[in-house]
């Protein structure tokens, strides 16, 4: 098909054509057996994919950002305090949200690509009582990658409750929400977990609810409010309809589709893949000759990859000469140095051709752009690692 583009962005991204078909099937009553039947899975399957036997899932309509929003919301009362860990934009905006419910926020934020230390974090939680701390699992707008599993384990020693922000990593990156002990852990439907946007996915575990349970102040976010959700999802878990606010029927198909996808790939399989794909097209970027945004490479996220654009070209030129070979990349997002890298999604069903066609779609711009490099160096990195 002359037309089709490749999709390569952190999110939406390319979807399985079954998703695709439940998304676009009749829509059927929100009380309709077959539609509570796939919301009772789609609870059930959310938590084999986050690894959270006892957690409880929550799915509404709503953003990544709402996501976000619910989390605080239910769990932050005013004066409260919260430590936001920092690596880029979407750490920024969970300190805004934070503040919104009337908590004291600290920032522990990290240099543009870097982590912050486990010794700063743990330095500023026992200087503080923090009722909770949230973490940028992967950070869109920079490609890093932070280890929750620590952070979580001095968040436990601390008695503080940990959220985190995996919207762009669940169902991508490794995330074994209970052994770890993670509190939240939220995501949206766009990016790994592929389907298209419209949903916000949380699990939240037994002691956060504990915690809201015991909260002395009214949520101040109705539609946000666990009292409101909760025994809507415990209705549809037990195979009843129940009713707050309308179901979005066709996306909550469309995700018993994907989860069902995702479990039958295995968690251990896909995080391999992700790892994989994420390797071989992080060394073809750096056999180019090209820059990663993270400061080192081993701090760079397996469900995207941000590179600086080659010196002396303009982003938006060499973008375009992406998209002329029907590849779409995105552009950089972080304020201080938007103009100065792009980004390329490789999450949910993405699989070795998709790289090696956006490897090849670089070179093609590398070469229009007249960047020394020798031709075909990038695909013949990621293919010895593909082929391993
Ligand atoms: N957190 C992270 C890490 C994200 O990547 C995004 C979206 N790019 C969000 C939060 C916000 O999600 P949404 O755009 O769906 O509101």
């Amino acid at each position: 098909m002359k037309s089709r583009k490749l999709l390569m962005i952190p999110g939406p991204i390319e979807f399985e054509p079954k998703v695709l078909q439940a998304l676009g099937a009749p829509t059927t009553s929100h009380v309709a057996p077959n539609f509570i039947e796939s919301f009772g899975n789609c609870i059930a399957l959310m938590r084999k994919v986050w690894l959270a036997p006892t957690g409880q899932p929550f799915v509404v309509a709503g953003t990544g950002t709402f996501a976000m929003d619910m989390a605080a919301a239910n769990l932050i009362e005013p004066n409260d305090n919260v430590l936001v860990i920092s690596t880029g934009y979407f750490g920024e905006r969970f300190a805004e949200i934070a503040k919104r419910y009337g908590a004291n926020v600290t920032i522990l934020a990290s240099k543009v690509g870097d982590i912050v230390s486990l010794d700063d974090i743990e330095k500023a939680l026992s200087t503080k009582k923090y009722k909770l701390l949230t973490i940028t699992h992967v950070d869109t707008s920079t490609g890093v990658l932070v280890n929750p599993k620590p952070i979580a384990e001095l968040a436990k020693k601390h008695h503080t409750l940990s959220i985190l922000d995996g919207v762009c990593s669940v169902a991508g990156e490794e995330i074994r929400q209970e052994e770890w002990g993670i509190d939240v852990v939220l995501t949206a439907s766009q990016k790994a977990v592929g389907v298209p946007p419209g949903l916000a996915l949380l699990v939240v575990s037994q002691k956060a609810l504990e915690v809201f349970n015991n909260r002395k102040t009214p949520v101040g976010n109705y539609y946000a409010d666990f009292n409101n959700w909760l025994p809507i999802m415990k209705a549809y878990e037990s195979r009843q309809a129940s009713y707050f606010g309308t179901p979005p029927v066709n996306l909550i198909a469309a995700l018993e589709v994907s989860l069902l996808q995702i479990v039958a790939e295995g968690m251990d399989n896909r995080f391999l893949r992700h790892q994989k794909i994420a390797s071989a097209f992080r060394e073809a970027m750096m056999a180019l000759g090209l820059k990663l945004l993270p400061v080192h490479k081993n701090l760079s996220a397996n469900t995207l990859t941000a590179v600086y654009f080659p010196k002396n070209t303009t982003g938006s030129i060499f973008l375009s000469h992406i998209g002329k070979n029907d590849v779409i990349l995105a552009g950089g997002l972080l304020p201080s140095h938007k103009t100065k890298y792009f980004r390329v999604g490789h999450m949910g069903s993405v699989n070795n051709n998709d790289i090696i066609a956006t490897i090849a779609a670089i070179e093609s711009a590398l070469s229009a752009s007249k960047f020394p490099f020798e031709i075909g160096i990038g695909l013949k990195t990621a293919l010895k690692i593909l082929n391993d």
